[in-house]
Formats: structure tokens, sequence, C-alpha cells
């Protein structure tokens, strides 16, 4: 039995990694979740043909099925009423509880050692400690992300001396750690402190985190838990948690560089610094008004354009005005106009959120280019149509070196010859500071829900 066990999670390991590598596109996306959610749930349930599960008797057994049975109906309905716009807190938190869900496991077995049992020598020892470390911080961690996001919160919190408390905890928490790995019979307490201090690691580590870095530190969470867990499939000898979760903190932690260098800022910075705070220091007063543009006439500036550039951002998500957008695109091309979106890596609340919009609504993926690839065209666009952007196109990145976003690469809308913004009113980005682009001589603010004012264009574009 246990070579049928060995067959089944091989294949669904490699299941798993050929549905992840399908997600690297949008076209096959679907297929390769349904894919690696086959792959784990024939994983799962082979599991229960193994003597660790069934060997422990009829009780133990059935608090498994309950478990699963509760976690499913839960992960069903949330998943299935969650808003687009509040994933990022739903992968927090899931992502969250795998790291939880893996220092537990290591919590059993370190309780066990520390009462003198063999868990099965010093390596698996080690990586215990490893994965109960990992998987305790992305616990507490993922779960301030979400309280962040969430809105449950004040987005950052820093403790006087907060980063030589962050060291003091660290050292403490290592230490306790090297402890339990090395030397048997420790006791019960001792694994107790051990995880208090991991969890309020965790908890530290993000609290002065915010703003425009919170996409990273979710990825980077997501990465450690993936570690954890395969850390944890050493301890269980588990073959299905140890390449999942190797394959989960690998490509975690590519999404992880990729998005810091996206965000242009090395991890260090965004774990050990306070960029991307809720506004304030380093805001300089904005000159200029804004100046308000009829829906009618930016119908006519765009209708009349060579080349319209549109920057979405998180407010087109809200208002759901992609459809009404795909619409306006279809007019405008119908007339001549050269359109081309321009997607930031961090527009939105999840990485790929505006590209599954778009996707949703039908439009091509050969007109949707990145910031590096579309930059350099918008001095050459008549009109940058910024549709709920805001944080993803403000100049400041670009000029106030005490701006809490400066550095972070922006679509350059500010450079096309016109630039019009829809948004709904004053309101600011995620990061909470003013925009100076909507305050610049070329941009005219059509203010009101995206959907209502694209729909208003739409309405503009076809009495031309
Ligand atoms: P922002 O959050 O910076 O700005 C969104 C703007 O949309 C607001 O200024 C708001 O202004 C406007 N808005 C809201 N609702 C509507 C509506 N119904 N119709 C029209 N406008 C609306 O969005 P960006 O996409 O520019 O930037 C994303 C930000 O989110 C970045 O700071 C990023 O770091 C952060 N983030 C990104 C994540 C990711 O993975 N992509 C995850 C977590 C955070 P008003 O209220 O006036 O309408």
């Amino acid at each position: 039995m246990s070579g049928f066990i060995e067959i089944v999670y091989f294949v669904a390991a490699v299941v798993f990694i050929l549905g992840l590598k399908k997600m690297s596109s949008p076209v096959t996306a679907r297929d390769g979740i349904v894919w690696a959610g086959v792959a784990m749930v024939a994983a799962t349930l082979v599991t229960f043909f193994s003597p660790s599960v069934y060997g422990h008797g009829f009780f133990n057994l059935l608090l498994i099925v309950v478990a699963i049975a509760v976690g499913s109906y839960i992960a069903y309905k949330s998943a299935k009423s969650v808003e687009m716009t509040d994933m990022p807190q739903m992968i927090a938190i899931y992502n969250g509880m795998g790291g939880g869900a893996a220092a537990a496991i290591a919590a059993v077995e370190l309780v066990r050692f520390a009462g003198g049992h063999d868990i099965g020598g010093g390596t698996v020892q080690l990586l215990a400690v490893l994965g109960a470390l990992i998987g305790a911080v992305s616990f507490s961690g993922s779960a301030i992300a979400f309280a962040k996001l969430q809105g449950l919160m004040n987005k950052t919190l820093r403790l006087p001396s907060h980063q030589a408390l962050n060291i003091a905890l660290f050292v403490i928490t290592v230490l306790f750690g090297a402890i339990l790995a090395f030397s048997g019979e420790v006791g019960g307490f001792t694994v107790f402190l051990f995880f208090l201090c991991a969890l309020a690691l965790g908890v530290m580590v993000t609290l002065p985190i915010g703003g425009a870095d919170m996409p990273v530190v979710i990825s980077l969470f997501n990465a450690l838990t993936g570690l954890a867990v395969a850390f944890e499939g050493y301890l269980l000898g588990n073959a299905a948690m140890i390449i999942a979760g190797t394959v989960v903190g690998s490509s975690g932690t590519l999404l992880t560089q990729l998005m810091a260098k996206a965000m242009n800022r090395p991890l260090s910075n965004i774990l050990f610094s306070s960029f991307g705070s809720a506004g304030g220091a380093g805001e300089e007063t904005v000159e200029g008004t804004m100046k308000e543009i009829e829906a009618s006439d930016a119908a006519v500036m765009m209708a009349y354009a060579d080349k319209v550039i549109i920057v979405p951002g998180y407010g087109m998500a809200v208002a759901q005005a992609q459809h009404k957008l795909a619409e306006l695109v279809q007019l405008l091309e119908d007339r001549g106009v050269t359109v081309k979106f321009a997607i930031h890596p961090v527009a939105g609340r999840m990485p790929g959120h505006m590209n599954v919009l778009l996707a949703e609504a039908g439009i091509d993926y050969d007109k949707i280019y990145d910031l590096e690839e579309i930059n350099p065209e918008f001095p050459t666009a008549d009109v940058a149509l910024v549709i709920g952007a805001n944080d993803v196109v403000n100049p400041v990145a670009r000029t106030n070196p005490d701006s809490p976003i400066y550095g972070m690469p922006i679509l350059d809308a500010d450079k096309a010859k016109n630039c019009i913004v829809i948004k709904r009113g004053k309101g600011s980005g995620f990061s909470g500071i003013e925009n100076h682009l909507f305050y610049a001589e070329n941009t005219r603010m059509l203010y009101g829900d995206a959907q209502k004012a694209i729909s208003e264009l739409i309405a503009g574009v076809k009495q031309l």
C-alpha cells in the first residue's frame, strides 16, 4: 500500500506543477487551477490509506473528516461570496492558515520531542523547528496583513526602537529554536515560549509595513508558508507536502522578487523600513487646481485622437467597469483610434488584478502592455485615460525623495499630451497621499463612478 501511496503522491505532484505552469497565462489559468485542485484532492484522499492516519483509530479519523468538512464548507462559502476587490485579504488569511497548520504540526512533534520522544533524528528536529518558526511568523504576519487590508487596524504602526526590538525578538526566538532542535527533554514550556516569540515576531515585522508594500508582503508570507509546509513534510515523511511546499515556496519567492523589483525596492527595505506608510511625512503641498471636464468633451478628445492609452486601476475593479470599457474601446477602434492598455504590476488589489478583469471583458491580450513596454509610448499618446487608478500614476514617486512612494516605478500618464482621470471625487489611493497628476496643466478630471462615466463617454462618442 505504501508503494501505491507514494505513486499517487508523485503523480499528484507532477499534475500540481503542470497546473502551476498553466497558471502563468490567463488563457490557461482556469484549467491550471482545476488541475492543481484535483491533484491536491487526490493527495489528500490517498493519505487516508496511510497507517499514520487510520493507525490512530476511528476517533482520530472522525476528527480529520470533521475538520476537512468544516474547513471546506467555510472556504467554499467565503470563496463564493468574496468580492474581487477583497481578494488580497482572503489570500492573506488563507495563506496564514497554511502557515499556522504547518506550525501546528511542528508543535505536536516538538512537544513530543521535548518530552523525550524520538521524532526522527537531528536533521528532522532541525527542520521541525525551522518549519515551526517560518509557519508561525507567516501565520501571525498574515493575520496582521489581513486586518490592515480589511481596514480593521491602522495601516502602519511603528513602536519606539521598533527595529532593535525586532532584532532582539529574532535572536531570542532563534535561541529557543536552537535549544529545541539540539537538546532533548527540555519540557513543553520551552516549546510554548518558542512559539510565543515566533508569533510575536510575525506581528512585529508586519506592523510597520503598509501602503504600497502590502502586495509584496503577502507574496512573501505565501512563499514562507510553502517553505514551512515543505519542512513539515520532511517531519511527517510526506512526499506530497515536500513537493507542493517546495514548489509554492520557490514560485512565491520568485513572485516576491518580481514584485519587489517592480516597486524598485530591495526586499530588505520593505521589511526593515516604513516605506508605504499612510501619508503624512514627506508630502509636499500641491500647487494648482483640479480642472473638471464634461463627458461629452472628453468623448470628443478621445474620438478624434490617433492614440489613446488606458490606465485601469482599483476604481475600475470597484465599479466593475471593464465591460463598458470594452464597448468604448470597440467604438474608438471603429473610428480608427489606436487603443492600448497600460498595466502597472501592483494596480488594483492583487497581482494580475487588471489582467483578469480585462480578460473577463474580452479585451485582446495583444493590446495589454506592461509598464516597461508602454512607458516610452505615453509622450506619443493624444490621451491617457486613467480609470480609478491613483498611486500607480502618481508622479511624486519620481520627483519627491521624501514621499512614501518615492522610487516606485509609475505609469507615465502625465507625459501624454492630455490626461483624463475618471474617479468619484478627491479620494486618495491605497497609500493615502495626494496625487500631483490630478493638478497638472494637461489633466482633466471626469468625476463619477467609473461605470457611469464610461457609459457617458460611450454615449458621447456615439453622438459624433
Ligand atoms: P489606488 O488604490 O491607488 O486608487 C484607486 C482610486 O480609485 C481612488 O483614488 C478612488 O478615488 C478611485 N475609485 C474608487 N472607487 C471608484 C469607482 N467606483 N469609480 C471610479 N473611481 C473609483 O489604486 P491603484 O490601482 O492606482 O493602486 C493600487 C494600490 O493598491 C497601490 O498602492 C498598491 O501598492 C496597493 N495594493 C496593491 C495590491 C496588488 O497586489 N495589486 C495588493 C494590496 C495593495 P475616489 O474615491 O475619489 O473615487
